[in-house]
């Protein structure tokens, strides 16, 4: 019998192995062995899963049970995921490798999704629209359904939550699919949610693997209400077919291939700071990452030689020790696409400022510079540490620039010129632009993108539009 640690399903409110008994194993990435079991679902759990969720919402109080009483029962659950913020932490930095300490900020914000999207529910109001024929007419806003979930591995539980929270607030049932590589807090999540006396069937984890399993036989099913997918565009165009073959609305959260544009004006050391926060936090495996830097002219040699610098005294190592800044990648696999960039820098006609392979699955912080502007390393989601600084001459150039892609998901700019920020802020083609700063959330703002970075958006009145069924009543007076 494996000494290892086991996660199921849980479904229905009980963990349980696969019908078929399959399992599959999750590799830490610092240490690259086996360091857990977990369930291997397909058809059938999608199929227990949606069927249990579905009668959860018919049949069940949790829709009906009031605002008030779910947002107890979510401040509860949040409360048991702070006293289990350890276990919860290190379950996605083994799963992934993250730095511990990392992990257990986005414990916190995953606790915090629960509070946020529990108390702006019960706060949230219609509209009523006087009409001048002398009706009256309201908004209402009805819990839609069955919500299907489906997250990708590089913030496990925080994008996870920033899902499960806002359904649940608004009184549907839901059936997560975490990524296959971190699979272990998604079933820790249930299990508190379990204690929290959230009712049974209310929330579904089932794990397995996206084409042809468990991923697809949810996305397929007729039974679900809504479809909010994170992950990459290729995958959202794939769920986004699935979902329209029933009509299912779907909220598609995607990649990203983010401008962050310096200019000569800037605070520069603030610039480098958050500069190296967006292209290196997480090993660069976040969507949001500015993973296209264009610095001014005029501050180029000066800013590259601070941001140099602070990339190579970056602490990379053991993401259980709590000084561990830069974990390795999150899977062999993962290591091996950004491996594939590393290979053909100078092939593309580029060169390496610094960086490049460490051991084991990690990158070192890696800074790319004159890179043609249609290489693949410019054009293309790498998804890690990798970082490719251009230099530029005026406003329009660089705007242009920043908008020459198919992606459209965030940009950062950085200047002391406030009539300057407006202006191109207003002109960058994405669904966030941060100024002088980086991932400062608001979680009633809109998030989400445009192009290839999405579909619809998320967020505080975004994601009540989308979770819930909004329905217009007229009355003759
Ligand atoms: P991925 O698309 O490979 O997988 C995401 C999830 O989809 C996994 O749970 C996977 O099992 C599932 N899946 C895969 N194929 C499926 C199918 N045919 N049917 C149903 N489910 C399927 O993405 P990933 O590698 O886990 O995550 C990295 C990607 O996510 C990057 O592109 C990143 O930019 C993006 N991302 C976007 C955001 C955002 O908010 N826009 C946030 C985080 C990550």
């Amino acid at each position: 019998m494996s000494e290892r640690p086991f996660f199921g399903h849980v479904i229905d409110g009980k963990e349980v192995d696969s019908d078929s008994g399959e399992r599959f194993t999750s590799v830490n990435p610092w240490t690259r062995e086996v360091w857990a079991d977990v369930a291997l679902g397909g058809a059938t759990e999608a199929d227990l899963a949606v069927t249990a969720a579905r009668r959860a919402f018919d049949e069940g109080p949790w829709p009906r049970m009031g605002y008030a009483r779910r947002q107890e029962l979510l401040e509860r659950l949040a409360d048991l995921m702070e006293e289990h913020a350890d276990e919860l932490g290190s379950a996605d930095s083994r799963d992934m490798g993250k730095p511990l300490a990392q992990c257990r900020h986005d414990v916190a914000r995953a606790a915090w999704n629960f509070r946020f999207f529990a108390e702006h529910a019960k706060l949230s109001t219609g509209e009523t629209y006087p009409m001048d024929s002398g009706h009256h007419a309201y908004s209402r806003f009805e819990p839609a359904g069955v919500v299907v979930a489906i997250a990708p591995w590089n913030f496990p539980l925080m994008l996870e939550t920033w899902k499960v929270a806002p359904a649940l607030a608004w009184g549907n049932t839901v059936v997560l699919k975490p990524a296959e590589d971190t699979p272990a807090s998604a079933t820790i999540l249930a299990r508190l949610a379990a204690e929290a006396d959230i009712p049974e069937g209310v929330f579904n984890v089932v794990h397995g693997y996206g084409p042809n399993s468990v991923g697809s036989a949810l996305t397929e099913d007729p039974r679900v209400d809504r479809i909010t997918f994170t992950g990459e565009s290729g995958t959202g165009r794939i769920i986004g077919r699935a979902a329209m073959a029933n009509l299912t609305p779907v909220s598609l959260e995607m990649g990203g291939k983010n401008a962050n544009i310096v200019f000569a004006d800037a605070d520069l050391d603030n610039a480098v700071d958050w500069s190296i926060q967006s292209i290196f936090r997480n090993a660069g495996q976040i969507c949001l990452s500015g993973s296209r830097l264009y610095v001014e002219r005029a501050a180029y040699d000066t800013f590259l030689e601070k941001f140099v610098a602070k990339a190579e005294a970056m602490k990379f190592g053991d993401p259980l020790d709590p000084e561990t800044e830069f974990g390795p990648l999150a899977s062999q696999e993962h290591f091996e696409k950004v491996k594939g960039y590393i290979d053909t820098v100078e092939s593309e006609g580029g060169r390496m400022a610094t960086g490049g392979l460490g051991d084991g699955w990690f990158v070192k912080p890696t800074v790319l510079v004159d890179m043609p502007p249609t290489s693949r390393h410019v054009c293309e989601e790498i998804f890690g540490p990798v970082v490719v600084i251009t230099a530029f001459d005026s406003e329009e150039e660089v705007v242009a620039l920043a908008n020459d892609s198919e992606y459209g998901l965030d940009a950062q700019l950085f200047t002391e010129n406030l009539s300057r920020a407006h202006r191109v802020a207003e002109r960058l083609r994405v669904g966030t632009v941060w100024v002088n700063c980086f991932f400062i959330r608001d979680l009633r703002a809109p998030f989400g993108g445009v192009g290839s970075s999405g579909i619809g958006r998320e967020g505080g009145s975004f994601s009540r539009e989308f979770f819930t069924e909004p329905k217009a009543v007229v009355m003759q007076i």
